[in-house]
């Protein structure tokens, strides 16, 4: 079958036009997955295209990611790969600006689901990741002064709670073999509590990918996301719906059960048709499209 690939830029961040670098970083982002797919896996697409955003330092992953209430960058990330399940996540990653391809390592080398904190370090390492110490970006640093100058905005513990999501990128796929595959990256959320993990290193909230059903990647407030395991609700309802009835199905529910302005999703079925659902202003979004032979975006 032909390759599919869909990547978000985030969900709740609002609206921005063309001229936005987020719009030409995500026609990109695709452009680089569909590249990997043409010599490899589904899942080297969506590692390729994620790896992108977070070398871009456009979006909140990786290069450009939010600061927790301390000033400082800590990393969420996962992969998961539909044939038998396989996946993990990475949390509370302080040593590379590419925990993708850490979660990767981890998914591909270990028994285990998810790691985090600083042994991080020494798995980095043996993924032959290079390590350093995370630098704020100069953008998030500038938005971290504001905040905490703001009297207002002076309790941590409060602060968290305006800053729900956005930019966070992630992406969901099929390669010519027919496996479904995703990949998702991010800083977080903006001031979050030190320590704090969030659905995007969570398999079955933030990604989720099964070989007989497609595969779906959330973006939003993770606590959220992981109380309703989204990616994995929109990814049973491709058993019976195609991957855009899945997308809107699983943004009904969580409307639902948790209110509007949380959440947003992309996903892929066997098919390689691909879906997308928010329930926030906007999200950014992007995919090949066959018939047109190149990647397209809307926000
Ligand atoms: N889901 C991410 C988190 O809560 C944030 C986002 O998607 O913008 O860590």
């Amino acid at each position: 079958m032909r390759p599919s690939i869909i990547v978000h830029g985030g969900a709740g961040s609002g609206k921005y036009g063309r001229t936005d670098k987020r719009y030409g970083g995500m026609i990109q982002a695709v452009e680089a997955g569909i590249t990997a797919m043409k010599k490899g896996s589904g899942l080297d697409g969506v590692v390729a295209a994620v790896g992108f955003m977070e070398e871009s330092g456009l979006f909140n992953c990786g290069r450009g990611a939010c600061l927790t209430a301390q000033g400082e960058v800590e990393l969420d990330a996962a992969v998961m790969k539909g044939d038998a399940l396989s996946g993990a996540g990475v949390g509370n990653v302080t040593c590379t600006y590419h925990p993708v391809s850490l979660a990767r390592w981890v998914m591909e080398n270990t028994e285990h689901v998810l790691v985090v904190g600083d042994s991080c370090a020494d798995y980095a390492k043996l993924a032959g990741l290079k390590t350093e110490r995370l630098v704020p970006s100069k953008a998030a640093s500038k938005k971290y002064a504001v905040m905490r100058k703001d009297a207002e905005y002076s309790d941590a513990l409060r602060l968290v709670k305006k800053f729900r999501t956005g930019d966070t990128v992630g992406t969901v796929a099929v390669g010519s073999d027919g496996i479904p595959a995703a990949a998702v990256s991010t800083g977080g959320r903006w001031m979050k509590l030190p320590g704090r993990v969030g659905d995007s290193a969570i398999l079955g909230a933030g990604i989720f990918a099964d070989g007989k059903l497609g595969a779906a990647c959330a973006t939003g407030t993770g606590e959220e996301i992981i109380r309703c395991a989204l990616s994995m609700r929109a990814c049973q309802s491709m058993a019976r719906d195609e991957a855009g009835a899945a997308a809107k199905d699983a943004i009904a529910y969580i409307s639902k059960t948790r209110g509007r302005g949380n959440a947003g999703i992309i996903t892929v079925d066997l098919k390689g048709r691909v879906g997308a659902a928010f329930n926030t202003e906007a999200m950014g979004r992007a995919w090949w499209d066959d018939v047109k032979g190149r990647a397209v975006a809307r926000i």
